[in-house]
C-alpha cells in the first residue's frame, strides 16, 4: 500500500511514517506544510507533499491522488486558540475526508481523540471544549461517509517508548499511551481490514497490537 500521512511532521506521523517505511511491503507519502521539512523525508525514502490544511481541498486532493489509504494525523496543538482548532481539528479534517473522495481513496484512518461524546462536550472544561467539538464533528462527518473509515480514539499521549501492548476496544478506562504505540495501533489498522467501519479506544495495556486489534 502507498499511505498518505496526514501531519508526518508530527510525533505521532514520523513515527508512522518510519514504520511504514520499514515494512518493507508499504510506502508512505508524507503530507507536511514547510519545505524545510521534506529533508528528513526523502532521508527515509518516503515521497512528500507540501499542502497546508489551510489552504485549498483540490491541493490536498492533489496529495492523495496514486494512494490506497489515508491516515489524518494532523492538529493545531495545545500552544494555539480555538481559531486554529478549528480551522486545522475541524475543517482541516473534513477537507481532508472530501479530498479522499474527490481522489477515489476510500481507506481513511483518523486520529481522533479520547472521548468526542457529547456528553465529553459538555464536561469539557471551557478552554478544552472547542478541541473536543472539533472532534466530534470531524469523526461525526467522517462517519457519514462511504470510505472505509477506521476511527482511532487514543488516551493520553505520551512520548515514553513503544511497548506494543496496548488495551483496545470501544471503550477503555481513561490511562496514557505512547505516541510510538499510537503509531504501531494505527500501522496495524492499515494491515487489518476487520477494522474498516469500527473505532475504538486505545491506552497502554498487555496485549500485542495485532492482537487487540483482532479481537475488536
Ligand atoms: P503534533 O506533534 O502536534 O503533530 C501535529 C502535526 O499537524 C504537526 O506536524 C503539524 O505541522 C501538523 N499541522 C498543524 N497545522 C497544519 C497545517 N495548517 N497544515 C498541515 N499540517 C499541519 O501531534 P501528535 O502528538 O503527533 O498528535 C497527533 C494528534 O493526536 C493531535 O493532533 C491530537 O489531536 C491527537 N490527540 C492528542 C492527545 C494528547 O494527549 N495530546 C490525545 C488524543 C489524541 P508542523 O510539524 O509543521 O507544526
Amino acid at each position: 500500500m502507498k499511505i498518505l500521512v496526514v501531519g508526518a511532521n508530527g510525533q505521532i506521523g514520523k513515527h508512522l511514517v518510519g514504520l511504514i517505511q520499514d515494512s518493507g511491503s508499504h510506502t508512505a507519502r508524507a503530507m507536511i506544510r514547510k519545505q524545510e521539512q521534506v529533508s528528513h523525508f526523502e532521508s527515509v525514502g518516503a515521497e512528500t507533499a507540501v499542502v497546508n490544511l489551510e489552504g485549498e481541498i483540490e491541493d490536498i486532493a492533489k496529495a492523495a491522488e496514486g494512494v490506497d489509504a489515508i491516515v489524518f494525523t494532523a492538529g493545531s496543538g495545545p500552544n494555539t486558540g480555538a481559531d486554529k482548532t478549528l480551522m486545522i481539528d475541524l475543517d482541516g479534517a473534513v477537507k481532508t475526508i472530501k479530498a479522499a473522495e474527490m481522489a477515489g481513496v476510500k481507506r481513511f484512518v483518523m486520529v481522533s481523540s479520547y472521548d468526542t461524546t457529547r456528553k465529553a462536550i459538555q464536561e469539557a472544561p471551557e478552554s478544552f471544549a472547542p478541541y473536543v467539538v472539533a472532534k466530534h464533528y470531524a469523526d461525526e462527518w467522517l462517519r457519514g461517509t462511504n470510505l472505509d473509515f477506521t476511527i482511532v480514539h487514543p488516551g493520553l499521549l505520551t512520548n515514553d517508548s513503544g511497548t506494543g501492548k496496548v488495551e483496545i476496544a470501544g471503550e477503555v478506562a481513561m490511562g496514557e499511551v505512547s505516541r510510538e504505540d499510537v503509531a504501531q495501533v494505527l500501522f496495524g489498522t492499515l494491515e487489518d481490514n476487520s477494522t474498516i467501519g469500527k473505532e475504538f479506544q486505545v491506552v497502554t495495556g498487555s496485549t500485542s497490537v495485532k492482537e487487540a486489534l483482532g479481537n475488536l
